[in-house]
């Protein structure tokens, strides 16, 4: 289809509200310098992440040590919870760099991101991976056998090995008690053994890091793997002598230069806010939530709060009289009632008088729009669009910045990646604003952004099957 025009006047609005649009562009605007300068704050950050005494940035060692070599081989099962869905998936490796995979969802139950009850959580996880596995397996397996598991946990989790995840705390919205400051690999455990399911975690795996490696099995050229979803954060390899807090840590035999796959976390970069542009929205969205002061990169980029960015200043701009007057707007009111769908349904708007948008203000909300304020309200979703976008590859940058890499694939994936319009080429602007590259053409930047292979579903697998590898080697 063609592309809906986005010039127009700003018809049937006021001059306060126009100035207010223009207050709107600049505080919203992160130009070419301040990305800039972002990059180098966030560069220093993940290296102080790695030293002994650490940083705000945990850039955690994932004891991933062997990338992919795209030739392993056999049958793994993985789970991977997401923000709003769990998924069961049976990979095959064919050993040629391809995998085959057979997989079931299963839709995260209302009320259960804040359950008061944790066993409620891994009960949920536990019931649809002994489904999953009924259904592929009807007659059972023999006396002792377990299926390896490799789960993908997507929330901050210390490892001292593979299979053991500590929950640092939670993100995303989720909140529930005593699980932080908990392995999670035998809160599961637990809950499959109570319904004699014979499934062993063998590797706890961040989305990143399975990302990297499902996209290193099928491209070499592959330099981090990066989510821009729900939640925001990368993972690349780094040479362990160059990781400080691994020193007296791993096994003597182990060669400085060996590779050691590392779970940044850098949605809390920034968390002592000294370099990010906030608005006021962002400092409402960081007050109002469970964690406050904590993942202050992610709450302006992630699709977590990009809806809720909207909402927070169309609210403002109601309270101020100059959009909705004398409307009911208890709907709006509501937080999070705008997830991300609605910044990214109305930039999708084909309309020239942004109907679709019209019907989503009518049905969802119960507010009538003008076209005019239609057309602020698309302005306002671009601008935060682009942002978070522009903003998310300072991540990229920075990391590439740490290690002195000038070229190759970052592999991407995430709900923001995959459907928010225009996300891609945004991101791909911003970083040529940070490297100063002329190429017009994104595919053929130095460094370019690439769809990730399944992460979550053939990652696991790969990192169950290497794990087991340097076991064998003898190297754990
Ligand atoms: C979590 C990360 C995860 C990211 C993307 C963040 O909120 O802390 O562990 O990788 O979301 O899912
Ligand atoms: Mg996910």
């Amino acid at each position: 289809k063609k592309p809906p025009t986005r010039k127009g006047s700003l018809i049937d609005v006021s001059d306060d509200l126009i100035h207010q649009m223009k207050g709107f562009e600049t505080i919203f605007t992160v130009g070419g310098d301040k990305l800039k300068s972002i990059v180098k704050h966030f560069s220093s950050e993940l290296e102080k992440g790695l030293t002994k005494k650490g940083g705000n940035i945990p850039m955690i060692p994932a004891w991933v040590m062997d990338k992919s070599t795209g030739k392993e081989q056999g049958k793994y099962y993985a789970c991977d919870l997401g923000g709003s869905n769990l998924r069961t998936v049976l990979i095959t490796l064919n050993g040629d760099g391809t995998f085959d995979t057979t997989q079931s969802k299963y839709k995260i139950p209302h009320g259960l991101r804040t359950t008061q009850n944790r066993e409620e959580l891994f009960g949920f996880i536990a019931d649809s991976l002994t489904n999953f596995f009924q259904e592929q397996f009807p007659d059972g397996v023999d006396e002792g056998v377990t299926i390896p598991l490799g789960f993908t946990f997507s929330y901050p989790a210390s490892q001292t090995r593979i299979n053991e995840g500590i929950l640092q705390r939670w993100t995303k919205g989720f909140d529930i008690p005593n699980v932080e400051g908990h392995d999670v690999v035998p809160l599961l455990q637990e809950q499959l053994k109570k319904r004699g399911t014979p499934i062993e975690t063998c590797a706890l795996i961040n989305d990143t890091v399975g990302t990297l490696m499902a996209s290193l099995y099928a491209d070499p050229e592959t330099i981090m793997g990066v989510i821009f979803g729900t939640g925001v954060n990368g993972a690349y390899f780094d040479v362990v002598k160059d990781i400080e807090k691994l020193d007296g840590v791993l096994a003597d035999d182990i060669p400085g230069e060996s590779l050691m796959a590392i779970n940044c976390e850098y949605g809390s970069f920034d968390n002592e806010h000294l370099v990010l542009p906030r608005t006021k929205y962002d400092v409402m969205i960081d007050e109002q939530s469970p964690r406050p002061g904590q993942q202050a990169f992610e709450k302006m980029t992630s699709g977590y709060y990009l809806g809720e960015l909207l909402r927070l200043a169309l609210v403002d701009l109601t309270e101020q009289g100059l959009i909705f007057k004398d409307q009911d707007i208890t709907k709006l009111q509501t937080p999070y009632i705008m997830d991300t769908s609605y910044p990214s349904r109305i930039e999708e708007d084909p309309f020239e008088n942004l109907e679709d948008t019209d019907d989503l203000f009518n049905n969802d909300l119960k507010i009538k729009t003008t076209v005019g304020e239609r057309k602020l309200i698309r302005k306002l979703s671009e601008l935060i669009g682009t942002r978070a976008a522009r903003l998310s590859v300072c991540g990229i940058a920075a990391v590439c910045k740490k290690r002195g890499i000038t070229s190759g694939h970052v592999a991407a994936d995430g709900s923001v990646f995959n459907l928010y319009p225009d996300f891609k080429p945004r991101a791909h602007q911003g970083l040529r604003d940070i490297y100063d590259w002329t190429e017009k053409d994104d595919t053929k930047l130095p460094i370019s952004i690439v769809p990730a292979e399944d992460g979550s579903g053939a990652g696991a697998a790969i990192i169950a099957a290497v794990t087991e590898k340097r076991l064998a080697k003898g190297l754990s």
